[in-house]
């Protein structure tokens, strides 16, 4: 017995499938392109990914999302999604890649503003990147259909235009490294969803711009940021 009807369990659609993927936990991979690192000031290395989380009622599928309050800068990193079938701690490249259920193209969408001026006073980073429809995702492509993604390209435009381009074999770490890494810290599970890291050229969007996302495998997804 529940003091109140618990709140719908976040979940994706499945491309060519009726049934929807249950989201449990959504872990976003910090500088995983070495492009977009240098253009955040960073230099990227192939020392221990690190990453964050966002919430899963942060994903959505709603065509329009209300442009995110509280943020004068408000940027989009388009991200090749992996999502989870399987899970457990300590898995091997072998085990990682059959949990692999899946990947979608989303975005992590971020106050940027926020993000740097809480990083460089040491604190979290939740406020910029933790808030309502933080996560416009597309439906999932089950793996059976897409094979295991390494390569392809990967951009983003806005209102027509491109904006970031790049190509899933640039990532520091691939998917399967990933998997691994984050089971050495915690156990995985079924319905985790893994945002793997953005390309060079983040920027800033506006009241109502039209967003689309391609990925290679999966398609592409469109949002509108509302007034
Ligand atoms: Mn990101």
């Amino acid at each position: 017995m529940y003091l109140f009807e618990p709140s719908a369990r976040p979940a994706l659609t499945i491309a060519g499938d009726e049934r929807m993927f249950p989201i449990r936990q959504v872990y976003c991979i910090g500088r995983n392109y070495a492009d977009h690192a240098a253009e955040m000031g960073f230099e990227a290395t192939p020392e221990s990914p690190f990453y964050f989380l966002k919430p899963a009622e942060c994903v959505t599928q709603k065509p329009v999302v209300p442009f995110a309050v509280g943020t004068q800068k408000l940027q989009h990193e388009v991200e090749l999604v992996v999502a989870l079938k399987s899970g457990g701690r300590g898995l091997t490249p072998e085990q990682a890649q059959v949990a692999i259920a899946g990947y979608a193209v989303g975005l992590d969408l971020t106050r940027r503003d926020l993000q740097i001026k809480n990083r460089d006073q040491g604190r979290p980073w939740e406020i910029g990147k933790v808030f309502d429809d933080a996560a416009p995702c597309s439906a999932l492509h089950l793996v059976e259909d897409t094979g295991y993604l390494t390569e392809g390209p990967i951009e983003l435009l806005i209102n027509g235009e491109t904006r970031q381009q790049g190509d899933l074999n640039q990532m520091i770490h691939d998917p399967v490294a990933l998997i691994c890494y984050l089971s050495t810290l915690q156990t995985l599970h079924a319905g985790d969803l893994i945002f793997t890291g953005t390309p060079a050229g983040v920027s800033d969007l506006q009241p109502g711009d039209r967003l689309t996302a391609k990925c290679a495998g999966v398609g592409e997804m469109s949002v509108t940021l509302s007034d």
